[in-house]
């Protein structure tokens, strides 16, 4: 029997009973545990509040969680957090080739591996304007141009699609598919639940900084008496918010 896909390797992350408080006392994440494997996407979906960029940001090292502990086997780490953070003074290229040259390609491949991270998201025509010159939108693609310009291991991405225009979305989870194959663990979040379905191989659901729901793709469209899409599963978590 095959194994399914993402098990049967040595985890590339595991976060157990992770929790987050923020100085507010706000308790954005309880008790959160996870495990990457390669070779997989995991689906990270949850209402505006729910503590999405807060896991992420905890499992990339951005923040501190308060409680639990984050393991990483590896530092070839690609983050695409949801704030902004690029390197202001250097242009759209310039700060993908910092990236890739910070982890370990040398000039000439951190340059082609930068163009090829721009081409995909379509930023070819600002490679040269600096950052601080550049849209929104243009700032998050260099977000994700900074996360995909080197051979990560592990990619964290923090709703990378939103904002993208059709093209760029087909381009990243195209992309995304790819490096799976090649055995990259990626946990994606993201409110766009038919792509989702269509790429994950499994999902966690986050309401108020709880797991409320955990499966694989397969086990929720697999049985015929219960199939149920991914959207109907998640608005059944929900109902007694509404
Ligand atoms: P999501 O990404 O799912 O929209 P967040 O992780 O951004 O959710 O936020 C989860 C909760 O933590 C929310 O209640 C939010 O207001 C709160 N929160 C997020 N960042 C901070 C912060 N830096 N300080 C205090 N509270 C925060
Ligand atoms: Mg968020």
């Amino acid at each position: 029997m095959v194994p399914p896909r993402g098990s049967n390797s040595a985890a590339l992350l595991s976060a157990e009973h992770v929790s987050k408080r923020y100085s507010n006392d706000v308790l954005a994440l309880d008790d959160f545990c996870l495990t990457i494997n390669p070779g997989e996407i995991v689906g990270l979906i949850g209402p505006n509040g729910a503590g999405k960029s807060t896991v992420l940001n905890v499992l990339g090292g951005f923040l501190h969680p308060t409680g639990g502990t984050v393991t990483t086997a590896t530092n070839r780490i690609g983050w695409c957090p949801q704030q902004t953070v690029v390197d202001w003074s250097l242009t759209a290229l310039e700060n993908a080739v910092l990236v890739a040259r910070l982890f370990g390609a040398n000039r000439r491949q951190a340059l082609a591996q930068a163009e090829q991270a721009l081409d995909l998201l379509g930023l070819h025509a600002v490679a040269t304007t600096q950052a601080e010159e550049l849209s929104g939108g243009q700032l998050q693609r260099i977000q994700i141009a900074r996360a995909i310009c080197f051979n990560a291991s592990l990619l964290l991405l923090d709703e990378p699609t939103t904002g993208l225009d059709v093209e760029g979305q087909i381009a990243l989870w195209t992309y995304l598919n790819v490096r799976r194959d090649a055995g990259v663990g990626i946990l994606v979040s993201s409110h766009d639940l038919d792509a989702l379905e269509r790429s994950c191989d499994r999902f966690l659901i986050l309401r108020h900084g709880h797991i409320v729901m955990t499966s694989s793709v397969a086990q929720l469209t697999g049985s015929d008496d219960e199939a149920t899409t991914l959207r109907q599963a998640y608005l059944s978590t929900g109902e007694e918010d509404r």
